[in-house]
């Protein structure tokens, strides 16, 4: 396992502590964290680096450095993220900077285009927090999903792609005839083509307490927090899916035990993963027709998983020591909403699905979206198939369309 890079002191009633964490785990940063509650050493030392304060969190860097109650810039500028652009305007801007998003970058900058690659949290996106990829061709033996995405954004880098981290695009303009991007930080740039590439998130159980727990007892990514659990006696996990079969099965790395919880009569993963559940030395407990109500907790910790057998309506109350979600996703499309086609579930519409039907003066390219040089591409495009390998092939292709477009216009 990474060794960490950071030691965040701070106890789990604390908001600002879950922030930083919330923080440093998108970007991938492995960091170590210490409740100052339950380590009398630990609150010590942050009294003795704090003038006697006892604000928390306190964050401690590998080169003895710390921060105390640091905002996400003072945090994302003190891990030598780069946040801000060299220049306004660009051939092409990329958001999103998971597989689909590096690999057009790889090819767009390669062929000379001026590209800014925006991205949110960590580079590498979901293939980043996968545990292993064995699906991806060239790796006999698979690749890690955070070695995958080293690899692919040292390419990019190699290129001179220009490459903002901890940046969230927030809306989209048109201005004479140019794109106009929008940031969280409050800036904007221009570009003649933008390649949408922000894939999707986890989505929620939507039940009480589920936002109360996240980071503390709820989590949503096996292999940045499962490690927090080694030698726990039991972990649920919420789901019947590839992703919920998977993660389980990696969680039992850590548990002696993991309770899946599935809302249906069946699972619906790969059969490979299946078989492996059903093992007779299998550590993954499944109980079907359940659904979760609600999470309690103590101390600011989730406590208890409340569930409900749909068939029976019994109820009951499960103790892990933490619950992961894993219930599909949603598409990043936020900033997207009302100005470009989606689909019913959000994705973006592009190329032959748009034109589909209707009388156009001109047909879009592949991967054009409604929005004339604006494309999109890998999961968060309408009819992916939510694979690495097809978002870094989706990449390339559209980064070949924008080629096209851009010659179209100049
Ligand atoms: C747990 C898990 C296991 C998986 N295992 C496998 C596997 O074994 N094999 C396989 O082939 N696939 C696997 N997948 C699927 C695979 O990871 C995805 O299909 C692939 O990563 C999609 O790539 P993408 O570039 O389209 O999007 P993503 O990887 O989702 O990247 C999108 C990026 O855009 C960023 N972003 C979103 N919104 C914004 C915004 N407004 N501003 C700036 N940036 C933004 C996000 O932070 C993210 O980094 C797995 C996925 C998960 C979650």
């Amino acid at each position: 396992m990474t060794e960490p890079k950071v030691t965040v002191y701070g106890a789990y009633w604390c908001p600002d502590c879950r922030r930083s964490k919330k923080f440093l785990g998108e970007q991938f940063i492995p960091y170590r964290w210490v409740d100052i509650e339950q380590d009398k050493e630990a609150e010590a030392y942050v009294l003795q680096r704090n003038d006697g304060k006892r604000i928390i969190p306190l964050l401690l860097f590998e080169d003895d450095s710390f921060l105390v109650e640091p905002t996400n810039a003072e945090l994302a500028k003190k891990l030598g993220l780069k946040t801000e652009a060299k220049k306004t305007y660009y051939d092409l801007i990329i958001i999103g900077g998971g597989p689909a998003g590096l690999t057009a970058a790889i090819y767009a900058s390669r062929e000379g285009a001026d590209v800014l690659l925006i991205e949110r949290s960590g580079l590498g996106g979901q293939a980043g927090i996968t545990v292993g990829l064995d699906n991806f061709p060239g790796f006999p033996e698979g690749i890690s999903g955070q070695e995958f995405s080293e690899r692919v954004t040292q390419q990019a880098r190699r290129f001179n792609v220009e490459i903002l981290q901890a940046v969230d695009v927030e809306k989209l303009e048109m201005e004479e005839g140019y794109h106009e991007i929008y940031t969280s930080d409050g800036k904007h740039y221009h570009s003649k083509a933008v390649l949408i590439t922000t894939g999707a998130s986890y989505r929620r159980l939507e039940v009480p307490g589920e936002e109360d727990f996240i980071g503390a007892g709820v989590h949503f990514c096996a292999t940045c927090d499962g490690p927090f659990y080694k030698g726990a006696k039991e972990i649920v996990v919420v789901g019947g899916g590839n992703s919920a079969v998977e993660e389980g099965l990696h969680l039992t790395t850590f548990a002696e035990k993991v309770i899946l919880l599935v809302r249906g009569d069946r699972l619906t993963a790969s059969r490979i993963a299946m078989d492996k559940v059903n093992e007779p030395t299998s550590r993954i407990e499944v109980k079907y027709n359940t659904a979760v109500e609600a999470l309690e907790g103590q101390d600011s910790k989730l406590k208890t998983v409340r569930i409900r057998n749909s068939q029976t309506q019994e109820t009951e109350e499960l103790h892990p020591a933490a619950a992961f979600v894993f219930i599909g996703q949603l598409p990043n499309i936020d900033f997207l909403k009302g100005y470009a086609e989606l689909d019913q579930y959000g994705f973006v519409m592009t190329g032959h699905d748009i034109a589909h039907g209707k009388e156009m003066e001109m047909e879009p390219l592949p991967f054009e979206t409604s929005v004339p040089g604006i494309f999109a591409a890998g999961d968060v495009r309408h009819g992916s198939t939510k694979q690495v390998a097809s978002a870094v092939g989706e990449g390339a292709a559209a980064s070949i369309s924008i080629r096209e477009f851009l010659r179209r216009s100049q």
